[in-house]
């Protein structure tokens, strides 16, 4: 099968070829570096199949003019699918499919390292060292143990996160509309929603952005949490409100902010923009503060886990050349 890749850097093509040489009839990939958006669809031209990111565009326009050129299948090269219009996919009768886990120890643990980073402001000791100051005064941390963490989504990364901080003595508190009893087998306690912000010394987003979950960080939620919390999005951008939490950080109810992905991240992220102007304000008013660190969606991207997403994206398009629908990972 013929399928264009979009948003690909050369680890993606490095991965992704490996992987389609280990089947016995590779499929012929069409790598490109440009995401995938209205303007670019054209190079997705006889191909059947597309492969696509976290910040490609894949909404009704974009869907519709991948229609139009035959396209019968997208192949997600990751968990999250908030970027694709399902509803539009459907009535298309374009296949949406997903690698649902890969590595939930990649991300859990970015997690923790970030947690790590902003307790022990790590990245403030690593330039002083490097100055030949050793000073000590603004570095003062916290111990880990005792201290309540909460979970907000225990799916497949916010289970191993959960059993990390656990780990380090810490209690764990957890909201999820599902709560899974194998999570509350292990000590995790499921609390409602708004019992979180009063209760959390550490906040750790682990759902899935939706309509339900949009801003779940906002001015009422910060409003309610624990003076000098520690807020941590490895989940998606729009989980938090930006603004609101640039709020909360200039009145210190936020202590620690700790971000792996923005809510405006698809004009940033992946690439390297250091010799442009950064235009975004909000971005640039969050990197002012000392108690703010970010990363760039860098959370996935361990060996274990991009041989992981190739893998089963392979698999996907494999199954689907084969119409061999119920192994495919198919988002409904
Ligand atoms: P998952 O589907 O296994 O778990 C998600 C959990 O969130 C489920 O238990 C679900 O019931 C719960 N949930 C749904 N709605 C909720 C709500 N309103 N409030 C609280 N919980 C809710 O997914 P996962 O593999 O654990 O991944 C979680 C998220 O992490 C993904 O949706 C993705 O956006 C993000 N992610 C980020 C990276 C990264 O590199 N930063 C990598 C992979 C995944």
């Amino acid at each position: 099968m013929k399928v264009a890749v979009f948003s690909t850097k050369p680890y993606d093509r490095e991965f992704l070829a490996r992987a389609n040489s280990s089947l016995a009839h590779p499929h012929e990939l069409l790598f490109h570096e440009t995401q995938l958006n209205p303007h670019s669809t054209l190079l997705a031209q006889g191909c059947t199949a597309v492969c696509c990111f976290v910040n490609d565009n894949v909404d009704a326009t974009v869907l519709q003019q991948l229609s139009d050129l035959g396209i019968k299948l997208i192949a997600l090269r990751c968990a999250g699918f908030n970027q694709v219009d399902l509803v539009t996919a459907k009535k298309l009768g374009i296949v949406v499919a997903r690698v649902a886990e890969y590595s939930p120890h990649a991300v859990a643990e970015h997690a923790l390292g970030l947690i790590l980073m902003l307790n022990r402001n790590l990245h403030r000791a690593y330039h002083r060292v490097r100055e030949n100051d050793y000073s000590l005064n603004g570095l003062l941390g916290f111990d880990m143990v005792n201290k309540t963490v909460a979970v907000i989504g225990t799916g497949k990364i916010g289970q191993v996160f959960a059993k990390i901080v656990q780990g380090l003595g810490c209690r764990v508190i957890a909201y999820d509309p599902q709560p899974a009893p194998i999570v509350a087998a292990t000590g995790v306690r499921y609390v409602a929603l708004n019992d979180i912000w009063p209760a959390a010394d550490i906040i750790s987003l682990h759902c899935p952005l939706n309509s339900n979950t949009h801003h779940l960080i906002n001015a009422n939620s910060i409003a309610q949490m624990k003076k000098g919390v520690m807020l941590i999005n490895t989940g998606r951008g729009g989980l938090i409100d930006t603004r609101a939490a640039i709020t909360g950080l200039k009145s210190k109810t936020i202590g620690y902010l700790g971000l792996d992905v923005y809510e405006e991240e698809g004009d940033l992220f992946f690439e390297d923009n250091s010799n442009h102007l950064l235009q975004d304000d909000v971005f640039a008013r969050l990197l002012t503060f000392p108690n703010v660190v970010i990363t760039g969606h860098q959370a996935f991207f361990t060996r274990e886990a991009l041989t992981a997403i190739a893998d089963i994206t392979l698999a996907n398009i494999n199954h689907f050349a084969r119409e061999e629908f119920t192994q495919m990972c198919i988002v409904s």
